[in-house]
């Protein structure tokens, strides 16, 4: 069988790379891809802003799936245009894609289904945030509605600073574009674990947790990026802490959409933190995480395809995921200056080395392959991602596949995972 994945990062060669690897599929379709993409995908240009193009896509294509790995199309419609003419697809409708792309409607979704988070206020005005925010104690944060690809999020030291935020975001001289809601929030301490499962629109199949480190610099310092690296062991959460999560928070999220009806049925990301008083949600994604799912799929033994075709079909009950024991790490190589401007088109060497390095793939986010050499195209590089049997062995094999890589300007932290090997 066919299959067309939406999409052009880490996350979608990561599965192009495992859908490739179940027996059914003959072909892997990936528009617009990369140029790591093209080696396990046929790469086709498509504006992943255009929903008519899309749809034209995959009429052309005629494929027996679609994947839909980014948050933009999803917000955008992609999968009911898709639905509306009777082709399956992978991931949730608009109206359910607005528990990412919409804070204000999360945060209400889970107050009217009493889902721990922590408390907030949405407002639509600079005069109502200047009265919210005196039921907030500092640190307050600040975050956008809308989709802000991890740079809507502002965290304010004085009750001052956050009127100043909330009126930065409303004016569009913040993030380019004019916010029409803003959320605030109380800030949340406590280690961040990512909880992704997949649904049905009934049933919750959890995956394996995962830690990312979204700051540039080593010990979580400097600007939030889209991530720099993420490692998943399966005692990042106990057990009965995992029953806890998928029992309290992931179960009556899917329960609730369904009930509201606006069902979910794709792969639900929930960003945790583990506080005090428990686990809280921070916000939810309604698609795989960049770069977790490198990792994670790393890990995964049973067939994708099963997995993804069983939530489209309403059948995720009757499908188990397997995974191997031990631990993935994916660790981010990036262009000097990202997140900031930085600059492309710089070749990339010791590719070949670096994969052969044991239980390794790289997986390419912004790169592109112009006659047979593998140029840097993005601000996120590549993802060398590993398994092992332990964290420590994972994390080993990707630094020595890293060290194998060069391109100018390349940055990567040296420190992905260190906080899990201490403890
Ligand atoms: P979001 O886009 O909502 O996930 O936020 C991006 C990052 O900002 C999160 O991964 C956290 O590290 C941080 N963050 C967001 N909301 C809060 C909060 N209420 N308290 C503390 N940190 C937060």
């Amino acid at each position: 069988m066919k299959v067309l994945i939406f999409g052009s990062g880490g996350r979608e060669h990561a599965l192009a790379w495992a859908v490739k690897r179940s027996a059914r599929v003959t072909e892997v379709v990936c528009a617009p891809g990369n140029g790591g993409i093209s080696q396990v995908a046929r790469c086709i240009p498509v504006n992943l802003k255009d929903v008519d193009a899309m749809v034209r896509l995959v009429e052309a294509e005629q494929p027996a799936l679609t994947i839909v790995g980014p948050e933009l199309p999803l917000s955008l419609g992609i999968v009911d245009a898709l639905q509306e003419r009777g082709m399956r697809v992978f991931g949730p409708t608009r109206a359910a894609a607005m528990l990412e792309s919409s804070k204000g409607f999360a945060k209400q979704f889970m107050q009217r289904h009493n889902i721990p988070t922590g408390n907030f206020a949405v407002c639509s005005s600079a005069a109502e945030i200047v009265k919210a925010v005196e039921f907030f104690h500092p640190p307050i944060v600040v975050k956008a509605d809308g989709l802000a690809a991890g740079k809507g999020v502002i965290i304010c030291l004085s009750r001052h600073t956050a009127v100043e935020a909330a009126q930065g975001l409303f004016t569009g001289a913040l993030l380019g574009e004019a916010a029409l809601q803003v959320v605030i929030e109380e800030f949340l301490e406590g280690d961040e674990v990512s909880f992704l499962c997949l649904s049905d629109g009934t049933h919750v199949a959890p995956l394996v947790p995962a830690q990312d480190h979204k700051r540039v610099g080593e010990g979580d310092t400097g600007p939030n990026t889209g991530g720099m690296g993420v490692y998943s062991t399966d005692d990042l959460l106990e057990p009965a802490m995992t029953e806890w999560i998928l029992h309290h928070i992931a179960q009556p999220t899917i329960h609730g959409m369904a009930e509201e009806g606006n069902s979910f049925a794709g792969v639900l990301y929930i960003g945790l933190m583990m506080t005090a008083r428990g686990p809280q949600v921070l916000e939810y994604n309604a698609r795989f995480g960049d770069p977790e799912t490198q990792a994670l799929l790393v890990r995964l033994d049973s067939d994708l395809m099963d997995a993804l075709e069983s939530c489209v079909d309403g059948r995720l009950s009757k499908t188990e995921l397997r995974w191997s024991p031990g631990a993935a790490a994916c660790v981010v190589a990036c262009s000097a200056g990202y997140p900031g401007s930085y600059k492309t088109g710089f070749p990339i060497s010791g590719l070949g080395p670096a994969a052969q390095v044991p239980g390794v793939q790289v997986f390419h986010s912004g790169t592109a392959q112009v006659g047979g050499q593998f140029l840097t195209a993005g601000g996120r590089v590549l993802g060398v991602t590993a398994a092992g049997d332990s964290l420590k062995e994972a994390l080993d094999r990707a630094y020595q596949a890293m060290a194998e890589i060069q391109f100018e300007g390349i940055y990567y932290r040296r420190d992905i995972g260190h906080r899990a090997l201490k403890s």
